[in-house]
């Protein structure tokens, strides 16, 4: 099953684009199993979870990035297990994971996430601000900004989300034309299991795909 559903997403994508498998609650065996089906991205919301993972994957081969909301507790582990950080969002959270990754002489390859619909509740650097959080968090030497990520809002028809992604794109493009010292506008990551195809229309290249891959989540498990 999740093989199939693997290779089928492969076969439908293009190939600049990749996947990443957003893993939480899901048992190593299902994990490995996408792996072995040609996953090379793993996607984790907790940094507890990540530990019974790290043991199992050959990380010549795959790499594990953060997609959770990232305290301040464990910014450590964070740093020392992840290659990439997505969900960094502000000043702040970017200079503890500076002096974390100075402590081990990692520089820790990061994106910037957007709250491309201004929601209040939700965590992401809102459009206007992110230029000049941007231009702070460039100045920090142990972290290097690799692009953008955004989840984008809950709306009912999927298509609603469309120019949501067109406008972290254009976000993406601008901050990427400032051509500004240690900032490598690589990475956009956008587009979940209901909307990666709009989003890799939009200009995604990192698409972070769960249930699609893995089937629905259990009722009662934590979605963030
Ligand atoms: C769970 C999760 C996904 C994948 O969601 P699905 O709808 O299961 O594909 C993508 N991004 C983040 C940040 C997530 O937490």
């Amino acid at each position: 099953m999740i093989k199939e559903n693997v290779s089928q997403i492969i076969k439908e994508i293009p190939i600049n684009v990749e996947i990443e498998a957003a893993v939480k609650n899901r048992t190593p065996e299902e994990i490995l199993e996408a792996i072995e089906a040609g996953i090379r991205i793993i996607g984790e919301n907790y940094v507890q979870e990540t530990k019974s993972i790290i043991k199992l994957v050959n990380r010549d081969e795959v790499r594990i990035h953060f997609i959770g909301h990232l305290q301040r507790n464990k910014v450590n582990k964070a740093v020392e297990v992840f290659d990439m950080i997505e969900t960094v969002d502000s000043f702040k959270l970017a200079s503890w994971i500076d002096g974390a990754a100075k402590d081990i002489n990692k520089i820790m390859p990061v994106l910037i996430e957007i709250n491309i619909a201004r929601e209040r509740q939700k965590f992401g650097v809102i459009p206007e601000d992110t230029e000049a959080v941007i231009r702070d968090i460039s100045i920090l030497k142990n972290i290097r900004i690799m692009g953008l990520m955004t989840m984008g809002p809950l709306v009912s028809d999927i298509e609603d989300l469309r120019p949501y992604f067109r406008n972290t794109k254009k976000l993406f493009i601008k901050i990427k034309d400032l051509n500004l010292n240690n900032v490598f506008m690589q990475y956009l990551s956008m587009g979940m299991s209901s909307s990666y195809k709009i989003a890799i229309e939009e200009g995604a290249n990192i698409v972070r795909i769960g249930s699609y891959i893995f089937g629905a989540r259990q009722k009662g498990n934590k979605i963030d």
